[in-house]
């Protein structure tokens, strides 16, 4: 049976071309038939009948015609009348879907057509309210989305003329949820939400939840001053462990700060800057907070660049090594070779390490290059030997990011046997700084090192920590003077006194002592003075490619 049966009778008036589009017209049309009948039921009798003089009969028709006109048109007013407030909720139905134009309907109407009213209304609210929690929070977390976080604040630009926004982000959120798992970890979100909720409290800071691990949070008017405050304190609720499955999760956030300059009253163009600020916190380290610049800008625009380049520049054959000489002091004999890395870019010329190794270090690129200049430096050294030239060292600078790789002492005695260089012609250049972060392991790792019998050089000495007593822990065999102690070891007492406790510290602990950034005689000699070993610098030799190095090394054997 049809469901719907009982509208056969309005559906087959639906069918009428004139009357399709329009229910009043339906019930126009029927109001007038139904009004008409006893009009015509009079005329019909009349007509039959003989009862009435032809007089009579027109006169009683002539009233009764006007009587149903007049009662048709106003049985068709009233309930055109009586239609309306169908008419007007269809209406508010239809302004809803397509301009989302909330309906202002009576709602004091207790009949059926009153209910359709308030029901209409309080329908189209609560869908609205719906969309409007669907579109503009963040189901996660509850908090306002990217949307919902850009009107608000675009609305309160409009006041104020120190807008600041702060992009806080989980420190190494991506580790985190892979060992946490999904769930937990949105568990572990919703907890750091509820945190910073709560310690926003009354400020009238605007609070939201961007992307997996970042939470934005606008502040209007604040103080320099105030900024930092709120953001330590924002940082400083992460020093409390979460507790997630019975489990205590330890985690920190950094926070990338871009206040207003000007002109740029733009909610896009805020946090466009607080993520470079953000990702320059990260940079510094775990729990930071940092300031957007536009100089900070520029050089990120430039390094993205050049890190884009960086990732084809070993494949393209564009990374190559310079060779600087380190000379005997009493011989004046080469005794060893540094690698110094060099980017040949193919538009921006020769690239010195310190423009692209920090960007190497960053993007992990590193290690690939790193092992490629590791192989290319031990091969190059092998090859000298071979060729009969007398057998050299050859040091290689370490990035931070190689020693802190699990598979570094493989990677190093892989080298050393497909390249056939025997392990006391290798030397790996460490700094403090690296060895620094986690001293046990950096002991333990320089001493696997050792054993397979290569040279450990310890960097840039007496830049950094420079302790004695972990420089007693670390298994090395030389110490580098780092150059700016070197650049006025004659004319400047206090150089003098740092390269003389470097040099008398060194020799104490039985080391091997370079002097690094050597450029002048006097300085060669202060250096002899001394006792220092060996020296490397402009001096002697500036880094020079292989074929150049090879000369060297010719005139040197002769
Ligand atoms: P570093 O290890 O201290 O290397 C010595 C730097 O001092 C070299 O700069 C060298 O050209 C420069 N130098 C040598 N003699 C003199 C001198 O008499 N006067 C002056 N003013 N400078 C002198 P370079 O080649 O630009 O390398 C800079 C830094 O880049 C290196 O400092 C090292 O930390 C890093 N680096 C270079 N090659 C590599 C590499 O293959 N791997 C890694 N991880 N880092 C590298
Ligand atoms: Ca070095
Ligand atoms: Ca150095």
């Amino acid at each position: 049976m049809n469901r719907f049966q009982h509208l056969n009778f309005y559906a087959s008036l639906s069918r009428l071309k004139s009357l399709k589009k329009s229910y009043p017209a339906k019930m126009i049309l029927v109001a007038f038939l139904g009004t008409n009948v006893p009009l015509l039921a009079l005329i019909l009798s009349m007509t039959l009948s003989n009862m009435y003089s032809w007089d009579q009969a027109v006169q009683v028709i002539r009233i009764t015609i006007f009587a149903t006109l007049f009662g048709t048109a106003s049985t068709v007013y009233a309930l055109c009348q009586l239609l309306r407030p169908v008419v007007l909720t269809s209406v508010a139905l239809q302004n809803y879907l397509h301009n989302q134009t909330l309906p202002e309907l009576p709602t004091q109407f207790p009949d059926e057509v009153g209910t359709l009213m308030k029901n209409t209304t309080q329908a189209l609210y609560q869908l609205d309210e719906l969309l409007h929690r669907v579109t503009h929070y963040d189901s996660l977390t509850g908090l306002p989305n990217r949307q919902l976080f850009c009107d608000r604040f675009q609305k309160q630009l409009l006041k104020t003329s120190r807008p600041t926004v702060l992009l806080l982000s989980l420190d190494d959120f991506t580790a985190i949820s892979n060992t946490l798992g999904h769930s937990a970890s949105n568990i572990l979100l919703g907890q750091v939400s509820q945190r910073l909720f709560v310690s926003l409290g009354q400020s009238c800071a605007i609070l939201a939840h961007l992307s997996a691990d970042e939470f934005a949070i606008a502040l209007i008017d604040y103080s320099i001053e105030k900024i930092v405050d709120q953001s330590q304190t924002l940082l400083s609720t992460f020093k409390k462990s979460f507790t997630i499955e019975d489990q205590s999760i330890r985690i920190t956030a950094s926070i990338g700060i871009s206040l207003n300059s000007g002109s740029q009253q733009d909610v896009e163009k805020l946090l466009q800057h607080a993520q470079i600020a953000l990702y320059q916190a990260k940079e510094k380290g775990r729990c930071q907070y940092q300031f957007y610049s536009p100089d900070i800008n520029a050089q990120l625009q430039e390094r993205l660049t050049l890190e884009n380049d960086l990732h084809q520049a070993l494949a393209n054959h564009e990374i190559t090594i310079y060779y600087q000489p380190l000379i005997d002091l009493k011989t004046q004999k080469i005794v060893a070779l540094e690698a110094l890395v060099r980017w040949q870019h193919p538009t921006r010329g020769l690239l010195s390490p310190t423009k692209f190794i920090p960007i190497a270090e960053a993007s992990g690129l590193i290690l690939s290059i790193g092992e490629w200049i590791l192989r290319t430096a031990c091969a190059q050294n092998h090859a000298w030997q071979t060729a009969g030239l007398p057998p050299i060292r050859m040091s290689v600078n370490l990035s931070g990011r190689q020693f802190d790789h699990p598979n570094l002492v493989q990677t190093v005695s892989q080298i050393l046997m497909e390249t056939g260089l025997a392990p006391t012609y290798l030397e790996l250049e460490v700094t403090e700084s690296f060895l620094m972060e986690d001293v046990e392991r950096s002991i333990d790792l320089l001493t696997q090192l050792k054993a397979t019998g290569i040279m450990i050089a310890l960097d840039d000495f007496g830049t950094g920590y420079s302790s004695l007593s972990y420089l007693k822990q670390f298994p090395v065999n030389m110490l580098k003077i780092d150059r700016s102690f070197i650049h006025d070891v004659a004319s400047n007492p206090n150089s003098a006194a740092v390269t003389d406790a470097i040099i008398a510290l060194a020799k104490s602990l039985n080391l091997g002592i370079t002097a690094e950034g050597i450029e002048a005689q006097e300085q060669v000699d202060y250096l002899q003075l001394r006792g220092c070993h060996e020296g490397q610098g402009f001096y002697f030799s500036r880094p020079l490619p292989v074929d150049q190095i090879t000369q060297l090394l010719i005139d040197n054997a002769a």
